[in-house]
């Protein structure tokens, strides 16, 4: 099931032949599958939000293939909106995309769009709503009055509503507060676990990573340099900082104790992948 989503040979080329052509993406091989949270980490610049767009069919690689169930995206014939119904994306700041007046029409709107109508559609919206826990009470209310944490929320339930198999997240705790941020993690991890979604987070938060991830990519002036489990990505200190990327301070104290003789339990390091 590995192969749901994936990048062969993918290269991606900004304004070529030109003065300001710039390679984002270098042959990059990538599977991503149900139900698994995949962490896509690197620095400003390293090609993470060009991956992302030619994951879902913004972008059209410049070389190599981009496939879904197996399938070219960009074969004759294929359905763009098939794709973006089955592979969704919540984007950072997803508030700058609400575009309706209430928060029912606008988690209605995907759902409409795959030619959902009446009851069919209503029940999607209102399982969707649900799911993140809305309060009914603003379910009609405009999506700007909301908070910060509620929007990210409306704007999972708006790709919930889809049914999607994939699902996309560029920071999708941007600009929240601790709780707010652990509180929409939560729901994320649920919704992979409850409903055999597969996650891919984009982050800069190595923190969050190691929280939440049980994958993690890590991508540097366009390659692919790591793909791994946590705790084997966080055992790589010198090739993170060559990344420009920090090791999580609860990684560095777990090899603190243990440089001092002292033994972590071992339910700890399973949970934390220290
Ligand atoms: P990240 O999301 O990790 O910050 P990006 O995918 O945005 O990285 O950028 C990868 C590289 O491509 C960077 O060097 C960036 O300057 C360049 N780039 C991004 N968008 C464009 C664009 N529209 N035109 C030219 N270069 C771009």
């Amino acid at each position: 099931n590995q192969d749901l989503l994936s990048l062969q040979h993918v290269s991606y080329i900004y304004s070529p032949g030109t003065a300001y052509e710039k390679v984002a993406l270098d042959d990059v091989n990538l599977s991503l599958g149900k139900g698994e949270i995949v962490g896509l980490a690197g620095h400003t610049g390293s090609g993470k939000s060009t991956m992302i767009q030619l994951l879902n069919g913004l972008l059209k690689p410049t070389g190599g293939t981009v496939t879904f169930e197996g399938k070219d995206i960009h074969a004759k014939g294929y359905s763009g909106n098939y794709l973006r119904s089955k592979v969704g994306m919540v984007f950072q700041y997803p508030e700058h995309q609400m575009i309706c007046d209430t928060v029912w029409e606008d988690v209605a709107f995907g759902p409409s769009k795959q030619g959902l109508t009446g009851e069919a559609c209503e029940t999607r919206v209102e399982e969707a709503l649900r799911f993140v826990d809305l309060p009914e009470k603003y379910y009609q209310a405009s999506p700007l009055q909301l908070s910060g944490g509620q929007k990210r929320r409306v704007a999972i339930a708006g790709v919930l509503a889809m049914h999607p198999e994939y699902i996309i997240l560029d920071e999708p705790a941007a600009g929240l507060d601790a709780a707010g941020k652990r509180e929409i993690f939560d729901r994320i991890r649920r919704m992979s676990r409850e409903q055999g979604i597969g996650v891919l987070l984009v982050s800069h938060s190595m923190e969050d990573l190691a929280e939440y991830a049980d994958r993690i990519i890590v991508l540097d002036d366009g390659k692919k340099i790591l793909d791994d489990r946590p705790a084997q990505i966080f055992a790589k200190r010198e090739t993170l900082a060559d990344c420009g990327l920090d090791v999580p301070e609860t990684v560095k104290l777990a090899d603190k104790l243990r440089a001092n003789g002292y033994q972590i339990p071992q339910n700890v390091i399973r949970e934390k992948e220290l």
